[in-house]
């Protein structure tokens, strides 16, 4: 596998061809002004497609279930980790169900975690292998990353153990992205509030910022491992998840798996 591509690196790349673009267009601008204003408008639309997570420029993803009823969605990215087990029992004592996007990478360093998930009811859904951004990849790696994290899924938990769901690494696009995943059997997701707990802001932070967004229809993505950096938990997370369940329950809300959220639109 090539090496994985990073945040930095992607948005440097979308910039150039942006500004490519921009400049293309300035030189244009006086003989044909229609030409140099279609230009533009294209590549800003190509980069929201890109960096936009709920964006359905290459390809609708749903990013909330139903706002009738009470059930919402808790998710968890780039796991797992040595803080996931923790989050497990939480879920466990609250009966509540999650889904878990995970890595490759992480499944083949934990898979008794990915089993235990598997066995309680989660969903395990596929995040890619390495966590490589795949905005500026072709069919054939994006598919290699998807086969890679189901092969590691389907050792520690069984054959069938992933789900057909999958999520971008950073929620980042390209034209080959959700078409490569859907080939490959998978249908792309999205979320819909993010509560930057990877920037660790203190648990009671987080769960605050997770309090505000509890509602039905709500798929709140939260991160029980770092993306980038194989060996980190994320105790902050764990920590918070208890209190978040709490809520949760107290207003009446069920929590259920992605697949669960969606069926009435599947
Ligand atoms: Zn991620």
């Amino acid at each position: 596998m090539t090496r994985p591509m990073r945040k930095v690196p992607v948005i440097a790349r979308a910039a150039a061809v942006g500004g490519l673009a921009a400049a293309v267009a300035a030189r244009r601008a006086r003989a044909h002004p229609l030409q140099a204003v279609s230009l533009v408008a294209l590549a800003a639309a190509a980069g929201w497609s890109m960096f936009a997570p709920r964006s359905p420029g290459f390809g609708r993803v749903p990013w909330r279930g139903p706002r009738a009823g009470t059930r919402m969605a808790l998710t968890f990215d780039d796991g797992p980790s040595a803080s996931t087990p923790a989050i497990l029992d939480a879920l466990a004592a609250h009966g509540a169900h999650a889904t878990f996007f995970v890595l490759g990478r992480q499944a083949r360093a934990f898979p008794d975690v990915i089993a235990r998930m598997h066995a309680e009811g989660h969903q395990v859904a596929n995040h890619g292998d390495d966590h490589g951004i795949l905005a500026f990849r072709g069919p054939a790696h994006v598919r290699r990353q998807l086969a890679t994290c189901e092969d590691a899924v389907a050792r520690a938990a069984g054959p069938g153990a992933m789900s057909r769901l999958f999520r971008a690494p950073h929620g980042f696009r390209g034209p080959a992205t959700a078409a490569a995943a859907r080939s490959a059997g998978y249908r792309t997701v999205a979320w819909t509030h993010g509560v930057f707990d990877s920037d660790e802001p203190g648990v009671d932070v987080i769960v605050q910022r997770c309090n505000d967004v509890l509602y039905p229809g709500c798929i709140l993505l939260l991160h029980d491992a770092d993306g980038w950096c194989p060996d980190r938990p994320r105790p902050q997370t764990a920590q918070a998840v208890p209190r978040v369940l709490a809520e949760a329950s107290r207003r009446g809300l069920d929590l259920v798996t992605l697949d669960e959220l969606l069926e009435p639109s599947t």
